[in-house]
């Protein structure tokens, strides 16, 4: 028997190359792992949470991501320059990014995250639903790179309308059309290629039939070096508007066992045939009219929505992370995880949503948040936090966890009642409102539900309202 030597990294100070609530999050996983953790910061975030919690500062440059947290010249500078052994991306920003995964190892700083291969893999919508489809996983009838509106409206041919034009370098809900009526192609494939050129620096764009009736359900999972792979279970983030999540759960209220077992499978197939490792997401859109499910895309990093995960299984998926990076084994099997109670997770936005979901820099004056048991809030703001207007308008994840969804469900308003925020406009009454809704509440939602159904009775109720008042 051949025996595979496997390099262990003893990791002692790790660089925080992110900003927010993620970077707070990993300055945790950090201290519960006795590493040392370095913030890197950009002029505006000098004062933020992170710096003040973290080991050390490191400064990166001005405020925009293009000259700071998406430099990857000047974080590995920052790693080295504080004396670094390891790096951790955190989400957006340079975490999906090959080249910065390459340069850290370069560099000899130990990424923490999949090799830059699994990350080329799976960064490219186009091949990555390739590779699912070579691995048995149900994709959803798609094209190959569109040329041209001609080849989108063949494929609308093909499969019949409604189609979704996708961006091959998609993230965040963005480069992505909905062509429902012919005479909308040509429009529809310069928008979502103009967009895709502008956000990602990419236009490849591709087709998939349009699943109108949808629901968003995706699986954790968590791999490492020594060739174990294991999921952990799945969350549901139906709760959408313009295809970015606003509320995510766990378990999933819509599926059975069996389809959590095969999605589970087909994940851990999909990571094994890229020898995946660390913490990924293989997300899945599932057709509420029939019951099929297909793979959308893998992320190949830790998500927003990763608490509520850590809450049904008492797994702290971050800590993990580091391990793996480390090379040690996962400290679970398969077996070892069970889902236990129900989780839901809140994103607090600095957004208006009363008018239209515009973001709301600025600076907090009021910052006051309950806490209890089963209440989880993973923020980096407090009294007199400047809300950058550079950045993503995350401001706070408010996570529950309770015995069944119902519980759940109230401990979130009970939560979301007692968070005062004020200074700024935040999406905080918007989550009550949605949570309290009979539609919610029976889980009828699909990912459709927040734009066609709930926004306009909401306006009007409070609309109502205020001319009653
Ligand atoms: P999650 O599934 O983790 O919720 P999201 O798609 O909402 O992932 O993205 C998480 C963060 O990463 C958001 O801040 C989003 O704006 C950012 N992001 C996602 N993809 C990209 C990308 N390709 N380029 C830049 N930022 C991205
Ligand atoms: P991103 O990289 O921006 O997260 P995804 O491919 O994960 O892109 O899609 C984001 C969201 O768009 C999904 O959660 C889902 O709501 C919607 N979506 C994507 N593809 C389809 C599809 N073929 N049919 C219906 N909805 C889709
Ligand atoms: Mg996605």
């Amino acid at each position: 028997m051949s025996t595979v030597a496997i390099a262990t990294h003893d990791i002692r100070r790790l660089l925080v190359a992110n900003r927010g609530e993620i970077a707070v999050r990993i300055i945790r996983a950090c201290r519960a792992l006795g590493i040392e953790a370095i913030a890197a910061v950009s002029e505006p975030d000098r004062e933020s949470a992170a710096a003040r919690m973290a080991d050390g500062v490191v400064h990166i440059g001005p405020g925009p991501a293009a000259e700071s947290y998406l430099r990857a010249d000047k974080l590995i500078a920052a790693a080295l320059e504080s004396g670094c052994d390891a790096v951790h991306p955190g989400y957006g920003f340079l975490s999906e990014r090959a080249h910065f995964v390459r340069a850290c190892r370069a560099a000899n700083l130990v990424f923490v995250g999949p090799s830059p291969e699994a990350i080329e893999a799976m960064g490219e919508k186009i091949t990555a639903v390739q590779l699912a489809e070579k691995a048995g996983v149900p994709r959803v009838p798609g094209s190959a790179e569109l040329e041209n509106a001609e080849a989108a409206r063949e494929f609308a041919g093909k499969v019949g309308l409604p189609i979704l034009i996708k961006a091959s370098a998609g993230g965040g809900g963005r480069g992505m059309r909905v062509v429902r009526d012919l005479a909308q192609v040509e429009a529809s494939f310069e928008a979502a290629t103009s967009e895709a050129k502008s956000a990602f620096g990419d236009a490849a764009v591709y087709a998939e039939k349009y699943i109108e009736r949808a629901r968003h359900i995706e699986i954790q999972i968590m791999a490492d070096a020594h060739g174990n792979f294991v999921h952990l279970g799945e969350r549901e983030c139906s709760t959408q508007r313009r295809y970015q999540k606003l509320i995510e759960e766990a378990p999933s209220p819509s599926i059975t066992e069996d389809v959590r077992h095969r999605m589970g499978s087909y994940a851990l197939e999909l990571a094994r045939s890229v020898s995946y490792q660390g913490a990924g997401t293989v997300e899945f859109v599932m057709d509420e009219d029939t019951g099929a499910f297909y793979f959308l895309e893998m992320n190949t990093r830790i998500q927003v929505e990763h608490p509520i995960t850590e809450m049904v299984t008492g797994v702290d998926l971050v800590a993990e992370q580091i391990r793996v990076a480390c090379g040690l084994p996962l400290s679970f099997s398969q077996s070892d995880i069970e889902l236990k109670g129900h989780a839901i997770e809140c994103r607090i936005n600095a957004e208006n949503p009363l008018k239209g979901f515009v973001p709301s820099p600025g600076v907090i004056s009021v910052w006051e948040q309950p806490e209890f048991e089963g209440l989880r809030i993973d923020t980096h703001c407090s009294a007199g936090s400047k809300i950058p207007p550079f950045y993503d308008s995350l401001i706070a994840k408010v996570i529950v966890h309770d015995l069944d969804r119902s519980l759940a469900i109230e401990k979130m308003l009970r939560a979301l009642s007692q968070l005062k925020i004020e200074g700024l406009a935040t999406t905080a009454d918007f989550h009550q409102a949605v949570l309290s809704h009979d539609d919610f509440r029976s889980a009828r939602v699909t990912t459709r539900w927040v734009e066609d159904a709930f926004i306009s009775q909401w306006n009007a109720a409070r609309k109502k309202k205020d001319a009653t008042q």
